[in-house]
């Protein structure tokens, strides 16, 4: 496999107040020095809690959001140095899956309008290529040819996905960012369009940016993995060993938090304490101190460096789990 997209020391603030109406001025570091590499084909994972700067970075890959610093390199290309004209054609080869289908179709147009659009303004072939392409997309992703005249409200969650997954896949994309495609839909309804996802991705040989906060679903579907907290990645790594063995306490008690088949397989480490800082005022140190259950002296002075701790694996913390401790 060779390397599709590498993101390197990404960052994004906000900042609020600070006007002429005395509101202090306040800093949100969403997105923190994150770096990650994705190879052509593969699915990586990003995880976290809510608020955790996840989906700020999925929108920063196709500069949704613009981000402060950092490199975003696609096949070879530089998103950042990017012109509009040069965006404009690599949005046809990235596209985006959003949580919630029916916030992001336009209800008053049909499905046959929604899929259509994109191949015209991208001026992929004629009336003909075009009506024949949105139908062939419509069946790949299981919906029958009478769907194209319906409009988003007429199907259900489940259904709904399917079409807002159509639409990224009608210009052919490599990359594909979902950003919690499944979060929104019933349980049963989540095994289909991950099964849906997963058969894509192998007949297409698709890669993705799979942004949840589930780590069951992660499970599932990525190669690969990297934990977010505060806007940082605190671990990385190849998904059943990150899982298996977690070697941040973050990403443990994330995994122990989260519904498995078998409790056995929970870590037992301490529940997780106490409310997430504000991403305004993050704590010195390790930002996790607060809430950690091995907290102790330099966890409250140095940031730790995201640094190898096995094959393939790296974790930010100055005194990381050891595979014995999961056991
Ligand atoms: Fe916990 Fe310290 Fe590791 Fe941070 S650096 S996760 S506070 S042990």
């Amino acid at each position: 496999m060779s390397e599709l997209l590498r993101v390197d020391r990404l960052a994004k603030h906000f900042v609020s107040g600070g006007g002429r109406f005395g509101a202090p001025r306040q800093v949100v570091r969403a997105v923190n020095e994150v770096s990650f590499t994705l190879e052509r084909g593969g699915s990586m994972g990003l995880v976290g809690e809510s608020g955790c700067g996840k989906s700020t970075v999925a929108r920063t890959l196709l500069r949704l959001i613009e981000p402060d610093s950092g490199s975003i390199v696609f096949d070879g290309i530089d998103l950042r140095q990017a012109s509009a004209v040069q965006m404009r054609a690599l949005r046809q080869r990235i596209q985006i899956v959003f949580q919630d289908p029916y916030a992001s179709l336009n209800p008053r147009r049909t499905v046959r309008q929604t899929l259509e659009e994109p191949l015209y303004v991208h001026r992929r072939g004629n009336a003909r290529t075009i009506a024949e392409k949105v139908a062939k997309t419509l069946l790949d992703v299981g919906l029958p040819l009478d769907a194209l005249d319906r409009y988003p409200h007429e199907f259900s969650g489940g259904q709904r996905q399917r079409v807002g997954i159509a639409r990224a896949l009608v210009l052919d994309p490599e990359l594909i960012i979902a950003d919690e495609p499944v979060s929104a839909l019933d349980v049963s309804v989540q095994a289909q369009i991950l099964q849906l996802l997963a058969s894509l991705r192998k007949e297409r040989g698709l890669s993705f940016v799979f942004v949840s906060h589930d780590l069951g679903v992660v499970r599932q579907f990525c190669d690969t993995v990297s934990v977010m907290y505060l806007g940082r990645i605190v671990e990385s790594g190849p998904t059943r060993s990150l899982l298996d063995t977690p070697a941040h306490p973050y990403s443990g008690v994330l995994r122990d938090s989260s519904p498995v088949p078998d409790p056995r397989e929970r870590l037992h480490l301490a529940k997780i304490e106490g409310e997430i800082p504000s991403p305004t005022r993050l704590p010195a140190g390790c930002a996790f101190h607060p809430r950690c259950p091995r907290a102790s002296g330099p966890c409250m002075e140095k940031t730790p460096n995201l640094d190898a701790v096995a094959a393939g694996r790296s974790a930010a913390c100055h005194f990381p789990l050891t595979a014995r401790e999961c056991a």
